[in-house]
């Protein structure tokens, strides 16, 4: 059954349109991948899901119209964002950020802590202190820690050292084989979301220009259409 679907969701900034009719669909615990080029509307997907910006068209959560829903009715029917720019609260500490976020279910302090055992070794430290990716990961365990239904990961990589990077898909590869989380991933890693997502829908112009089996996606089209 689907979780999430967008139909015809158009949204605008003011007299500016960035959506023109976007689709998507999302089934429970599946990974769909969101690939496109800067500013082809993307974010604008996730704020318009999230209810961060008003929207039109067809957008069903778990059978719940979301174009009625305040944002923080989403977050909890079980949305979990990790929005672009990290934004973490710079001046509490690792499990601060950690507990003020939680809600009942299998994501605890000590699941995040395994998932991302830097965070346990630093939780006394002011988030301002970390490093970029430790506030990513402070993010994923964040959102984590809402215990979502569908966690929605925006850029997560974006910026970060190879290494980090190597580790924060290695988490996201986990949700998914471990705790068959559903997962909208948006990246330009044809490689890394290759070995997390399910599928994979391109964005352009603010609506769908490819959607299809990750398998299906080769590099002509990614190229073409993401241009990585
Ligand atoms: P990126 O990877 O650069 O974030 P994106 O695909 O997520 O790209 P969006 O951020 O959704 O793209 O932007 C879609 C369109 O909406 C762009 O034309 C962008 O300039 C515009 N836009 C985004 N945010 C705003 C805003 N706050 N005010 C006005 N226009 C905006």
């Amino acid at each position: 059954m689907s979780l999430l679907t967008l139909e015809g969701v158009t949204a605008s900034y003011g007299a500016s349109q960035a959506l023109f009719g976007m689709d998507l669909t999302l089934s429970e615990g599946e990974a769909v991948a969101m690939m496109g080029r800067n500013g082809m509307g993307k974010t604008t997907t996730v704020r318009a899901i999230c209810r961060m910006l008003p929207a039109q068209g067809r957008l069903v959560f778990d059978g719940h119209d979301l174009t009625r829903l305040a944002s923080h009715r989403a977050a909890q029917l079980g949305i979990g964002l990790v929005p672009e720019g990290r934004r973490c609260f710079r001046d509490l500490t690792v499990e601060e950020n950690l507990v003020v976020a939680a809600r009942r279910g299998h994501w605890d302090l000590s699941r995040v802590a395994g998932l991302f055992p830097r965070l346990a070794e630093r939780r006394g430290q002011r988030a301002s202190t970390l490093s970029g990716g430790e506030q990513q990961m402070l993010a994923i365990g964040r959102a984590l820690m809402t215990n979502p239904r569908l966690l929605i990961l925006d850029e997560a990589t974006e910026g970060l050292a190879p290494l980090i990077r190597a580790e924060i898909w290695a988490a996201i590869a986990r949700l998914k084989t471990e705790t068959g989380l559903s997962l909208l991933v948006i990246d330009k890693s044809l490689k890394e979301l290759k070995g997390v997502a399910d599928r994979a829908v391109l964005v352009a112009r603010g609506q769908v220009a490819w959607a299809g089996a990750m398998d299906a996606l080769d590099a002509e089209t990614s190229a073409r259409h993401v241009g990585v």
